[in-house]
């Protein structure tokens, strides 16, 4: 199929699913989403909160952390712990390719200082979130993109890879066949992985790395690797990083919105449900045909987590326990 049906497809599914999805009208909203949720919260630190269930990621993360290493180094390496999973189609190694069947990867990192660094558009190299981080460390800029990322990376010494394995190659191939480009986001249990941590010394530092949306326009970015929308980090406040459809999170500079909210006062759960509201009370807001995660961490350690619909969860290391904890959402079932 050539590209212009592609496009023509994607708009077309788009303005069948806006119709008649305002929140006024939806009978399935929760009608529980104002009651107290039970997120289990305990003020304690350090700790490690990653979206999804990725146990062994998080237990990678609080290893370094207890054996004193900084918040930095175990959000990298936690992520790291998943990008090298080829099984895993949406981050690293065998992500899901874009429509032309390339691997593009998107990774943005923050540290406690609230320096940060990002790639987007990152081909053949499986450790995104370590490209991204050296952006932030051995460069003056925030961001590279495409093949000025890929070159920098090769120049400190990551090897070429092909990141599309067989899995993945056939997946695509199968969805050759029809080539209908409607992102279903987050049904699995494993996706797009935001990290975040406080270290022993009480300090902050997030990541956030994923291959994107399986099947997007060639040159699609979504909010993983935007400082404020997939991921944003305020040593004196909190962090918080997204899951979703990152477009919704882009519109709303999500994380930055946690952030703030953290800020002014509310619990990182709290906060969570603002921002997803903000999503969902947009007029026109297709919300019942996409999903929307947040994850949060204030600075006493006290946690939130919520989406829009069911399936999303948390993994959490905290107190030498490593949890996962199934999110409370917006939709009911
Ligand atoms: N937020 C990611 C993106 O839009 C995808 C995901 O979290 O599943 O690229």
């Amino acid at each position: 199929m050539k590209r212009r049906t592609f496009i023509k497809n994607a708009s077309l599914s788009g303005a069948g699913l806006a119709v008649g999805t305002t929140l006024a009208s939806c009978a399935e909203v929760n009608s529980e989403k104002d009651k107290p949720i039970n997120t289990s919260t305990v003020s304690s630190v350090p700790l490690v909160i990653a979206t999804w269930n990725v146990s062994e990621a998080t237990s990678k993360a609080w290893e370094i952390i207890d054996t004193g290493g900084s918040a930095l180094d175990a959000v990298e390496q936690g992520c790291m712990v998943e990008e090298a999973n080829a099984d895993g189609q949406s981050v690293g190694k065998g992500g899901l390719p874009d429509r032309d069947g390339n691997v593009t990867l998107d990774a943005c990192i923050m540290n406690k200082e609230g320096n940060c660094g990002a790639v987007v558009y990152l081909q053949h190299v499986t450790h995104a979130i370590s490209v991204a981080r050296k952006v932030m460390e051995d460069t003056p800029h925030v961001m590279l993109a495409g093949r000025g990322a890929e070159q920098f990376a090769n120049e400190m010494g990551f090897q070429k890879e092909n990141l599309l394995t067989e899995k993945s190659k056939k997946a695509w191939e199968d969805w050759k066949v029809k080539s209908e480009y409607k992102p279903i986001i987050n049904i699995e249990n494993h996706d797009t992985i935001g990290m975040l941590a406080i270290d022993k010394n009480g300090d902050l530092s997030g990541a956030c790395t994923t291959s994107g949306l399986a099947y997007k326009m060639a040159g699609r970015v979504g909010d993983s690797p935007i400082i404020g929308s997939g991921l944003f980090v305020d040593n004196e406040v909190g962090a918080a990083v997204a899951t979703g459809l990152g477009e919704e999170v882009v519109k709303r500079v999500g994380s930055f919105l946690v952030v703030e909210l953290m800020r002014q006062g509310m619990s990182p759960q709290k906060a969570c449900e603002e921002a997803i509201s903000r999503i969902v009370n947009k007029p026109e807001s297709d919300f019942k045909n996409f999903q929307v995660g947040y994850i949060a961490v204030n600075k006493k350690g006290e946690t939130g987590y919520f989406s829009i619909h069911p399936g999303f969860s948390m993994t959490r290391f905290q107190n030498g326990v490593n949890e996962n904890l199934v999110s409370k959402h917006y939709i009911k079932p």
